[in-house]
């Protein structure tokens, strides 16, 4: 039965800072107002980071994903930091992702619509507003659109001159992704070059063999009838997206665009709405209401299904195909119990969303040496049990959203080289989430295709 939409929020008094009236979580405290305002209007004059073009035909391939049409890979760090806005950094992201997403097309048969975490993906929210080390508390560090990770009260101190800084090294990011995406990556197309030595140590090598072999293959058959090489000039396209959290940031980047009717976020593609700032009456869900990019929201364990379908008619009173993407991240402990209760609340209810699995966040742990992990095989098993869930009760898993990183580091446990506890201070360089690194994001690709596909 539908739900009667009338009753729905509509958005007749939104303007990008209504938000204000309501309770906004997870806000750094500016101490100096006036540095804030200054900031902000500065902000306001700056030019988009995309156009309300791209977002659109983004929100036309949600759509498409959500019917079985496409597939959706959402990808990236955590949280980007400053230092990391580097060629290398950015150049191996975005490899990771196209190899990534060449196994995907091809295993599953389908589009791959790529989106990634990346050029504007810098602020965090947390579970303290404090952190205390040997007897010293300090704020927390809010990622680097906020404050500095180092611990001292200077690094610690939320400077508005960062929202600057964020949306220029977001720019940065944008432009050399733009640049390699015009230059199509052909130099990927060839499997044989990957560096695929990872896949030896695993039980199931000899099928990501197979699945390498008949990538190369079918790629060199379409080179064969095209009578060409893949030319260095066919586009691939590369979607953004970040956390919408910081609402100043936000809000200045609003743009109301006439040709397309209405507001638009245009520092993203795809901004999404995290567990922790999803309250129905609150500050982000407010302001995503009125904004016409598409939008995810980020489902965990705790939601109802009441909270989940009011939620879904304030964010999409129109029931538009596209508009919303329902991100799963329950646990591999909890999917089981958690996911078929929404799958069948929002089915039976008509709403029209696109269902993605972050096998990520529901699957965090801290060593007893301290570190925070996520094991290799939580995050498959939710994953392959997430596209089970989805079949039993007729729905379609259409993406899956994780967290990545093109550079060998060790901050997940387990994969084909089975990653352990010891191995974890060899490279761990994230300051907040652990990721996939590039072979064991690689084997995740391979691992959804063994799974879906062929
Ligand atoms: C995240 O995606 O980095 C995150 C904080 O996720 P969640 O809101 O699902 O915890
Ligand atoms: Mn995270």
């Amino acid at each position: 039965m539908e739900r009667n939409l009338s009753s729905a929020h509509i958005a007749e008094n939104w303007t990008p800072a209504s938000w204000q009236a309501k309770p906004a979580l997870q806000q750094p405290a500016y101490r100096d107002g006036a540095a804030l305002e200054r900031a902000v209007a500065r902000l306001r004059e700056l030019p988009p980071l995309v156009t309300a073009w791209e977002v659109l035909t983004l929100k036309r391939k949600l759509a498409d994903a959500a019917a079985g049409r496409c597939f959706l890979l959402q990808g990236g760090d955590c949280a980007e930091s400053f230092a990391d806005c580097t060629a290398p950094v950015i150049a191996n992201r975005l490899k990771v992702l196209m190899q990534m997403s060449l196994v995907l097309v091809h295993g599953l048969m389908l589009p791959v619509v790529r989106v990634g975490r990346f050029a504007g993906q810098y602020a965090k929210p947390r579970s303290a507003d404090t952190e205390t080390r040997d007897g010293v508390t300090l704020p927390c560090y809010r990622g680097d659109i906020v404050n500095a990770s180092a611990f001292t009260i200077d690094a610690r101190e939320p400077d508005p001159e960062r929202l600057i800084e964020a949306h220029s090294k977001s720019a940065l990011t944008m432009n050399f992704v733009r640049a390699l995406s015009d230059a199509g990556f052909a130099d990927l197309h060839h499997p044989e070059h990957w560096d695929l030595a990872w896949a030896a140590h695993s039980p199931l090598y000899d099928e990501y063999r197979k699945m390498a072999r008949s990538i190369g293959e079918s790629l060199r058959f379409m080179e064969a009838l095209a009578g060409e090489p893949p030319r260095g000039d066919a586009k691939v396209d590369f979607y953004t997206s970040h956390e919408l959290l910081l609402l100043n940031y936000e809000e200045a980047m609003a743009r109301r665009v006439p040709q397309h009717w209405g507001w638009f976020n245009l520092s993203t593609h795809f901004p999404w709405i995290g567990m922790r700032t999803a309250q129905i009456d609150g500050a982000h869900v407010e302001y995503c209401s009125g904004i016409r990019n598409p939008i995810g929201l980020k489902v965990g364990p705790g939601v109802t299904i009441d909270q989940l379908l009011r939620t879904i008619d304030v964010l999409n009173p129109a029931n538009e195909a596209g508009r919303l993407t329902l991100i799963t991240r329950m646990g591999a402990s909890k999917i089981d119990a958690e996911l078929p209760k929404h799958l069948h609340a929002v089915k039976a209810e008509g709403r029209r969303v696109l269902w993605c699995c972050d096998p990520m966040h529901g699957n965090g742990e801290t060593t007893p040496g301290g570190v925070k992990t996520r094991r290799f095989e939580n995050i498959r098993a939710e994953l392959e049990t997430a596209f089970d869930i989805h079949a039993a009760c007729g729905t379609h898993l259409g993406g899956v959203h994780l967290e990545l990183t093109g550079e060998d580091v060790t901050e997940c446990l387990g994969g084909a080289r089975n990653l352990t506890e010891a191995d974890l201070a060899r490279a761990y360089k994230s300051t907040v989430d652990p990721r996939l690194n590039y072979e064991q994001s690689l084997e995740i690709a391979m691992l959804i295709v063994r799974k879906r596909g062929m």
